[in-house]
């Protein structure tokens, strides 16, 4: 889960990393009145969960209350990469004299959290790294031992830090990294961490990533998920307990099992290809499969309109085929569709399963033994659809 660049600065403040004081505006006449509050110089920013908004039109200065408020009205409800901008951060703006980035993430391959800094900042990490990988610095944190000091100076050295500023920054980097163990996060990122015209470090921007398996322990956080900007059938799913990926295919996928669900998709993309036919979604219904989860997965595959055909891949391990052939039969039962099924059910108790959808005679359904056979009948089902 992202957080919004006010969430994670104000949670960045809490870990004593030096902010600008600003407010949220849902209204341009709002942006107005936080500007006259703040009085000086703001900058308007639109508050969207995607980075670049720079580039996009998306961070405005403005000299005067009144110039907030144009500015707001210009921000407010335009799409960035997509994404419609509803908020606006208004922070007393900053006169900025370097940009420097700071960044902890996970580093997979080393199993340990890595410190990034660049005196490259404000622009993306990525591009830096692209086109001047040295100008990038790396302190990999022993989880035991934390962060210790003598990384904190080589970063600081690295990137030619004045050397004033490095017990500020040696306080910024502890607690961006508190700040990143505390909240089980996956990132928390300065960029840019600015030099200010006095001399100051301040955090400009942020961004924080929330593993959403750890949420669970954060309920703070996981009540700071902004649903207005997710497809409205990701939340459903995530209610239901549902792992679920919308993509723009036309043969809706259920499966139980992460794996058997890219398989499938693999399967209908592989055998639909040749006509412009693949999978509407990544969806896995988990392994307690019961007659309220498929119900609740049917929902979420019916509200697209692209679906044509459905695809049931159900291999019975724990959860037996005979309970989720149920539970199918009472999915189907109460969201009664025409819409053709193809049925691919076996593992434990695979006959009874069969057994028990055959006695139900659901309109428009096939079965089909292999996954190739039953991606086959999807694909020509939705040919003939
Ligand atoms: P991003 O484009 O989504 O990463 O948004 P940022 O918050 O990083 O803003 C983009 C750029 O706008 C920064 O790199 C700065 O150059 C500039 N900027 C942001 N805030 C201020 C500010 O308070 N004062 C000044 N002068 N520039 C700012
Ligand atoms: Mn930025």
């Amino acid at each position: 889960m992202n957080l919004h660049e006010y969430q994670s600065k104000f949670r960045f403040e809490e870990f004593g990393i030096p902010v600008p004081h600003g407010k949220v505006a849902e209204t341009p006449e709002q942006a107005r009145l936080i500007a006259a509050e703040i009085g000086g110089p703001v900058v308007v920013k639109a508050q969207v969960l995607t980075g670049g908004r720079g580039k996009a039109g998306g961070v405005k200065l403005a000299r005067s209350p009144e110039e907030a408020e144009q500015h707001a009205r210009a921000i407010l409800g335009m799409a960035i990469r997509g994404k419609i901008v509803r908020k606006v951060l208004v922070d007393p703006a900053a006169r900025i004299k370097q940009e420097i980035y700071l960044g902890i993430t996970n580093d997979r391959a080393a199993r340990k959290p890595v410190l990034i800094c660049s005196a490259e900042g404000g622009m993306d990490i990525e591009e830096v790294n692209r086109t001047k990988p040295g100008a990038i610095i790396r302190e990999h944190i022993d989880p035991l031992l934390g962060l210790r000091g003598y990384q904190i100076n080589a970063l600081a050295l690295g990137i030619e830090l004045p050397y004033a500023l490095w017990r500020p920054f040696g306080k910024i980097a502890t607690g961006l990294y508190k700040c990143y163990v505390d909240s089980d996060a996956t990132l928390c990122e300065i960029n840019p961490l600015i030099i200010t015209e006095n001399d100051e470090l301040m955090a400009v921007d942020g961004k924080m990533s929330i593993d959403d398996n750890a949420l669970f322990r954060h309920p703070d956080l996981a009540a700071l998920r902004d649903t207005s900007a997710e497809p409205p059938e990701e939340i459903q799913a995530r209610e239901a307990g549902l792992s679920y990926v919308k993509l723009d295919g036309q043969i809706g996928c259920m499966v139980n099992g992460a794996g058997l669900a890219m398989a499938t998709m693999d399967m209908t993309s592989l055998y639909g290809e040749a006509d412009g036919i693949g999978p509407a979604n990544f969806l896995d219904i988990g392994g307690g499969a019961d007659a309220e989860t498929v119900a609740a997965a049917l929902r979420i595959i019916l509200a697209d309109p692209n679906v044509k055909v459905i695809l049931l891949n159900i291999f019975g391990g724990i959860t037996r085929a005979d309970e989720v052939a149920r539970g199918v039969i009472a999915a189907f039962t109460e969201h009664p569709t025409d819409i053709p099924k193809v049925i691919r059910l076996v593992g434990t108790n695979e006959d009874q399963g069969r057994a028990l959808l055959q006695a139900a005679a659901l309109p428009n359904m096939s079965t089909a033994m292999t996954l190739a056979d039953a991606a086959r009948m999807a694909v020509a089902a939705v040919k003939g659809a």
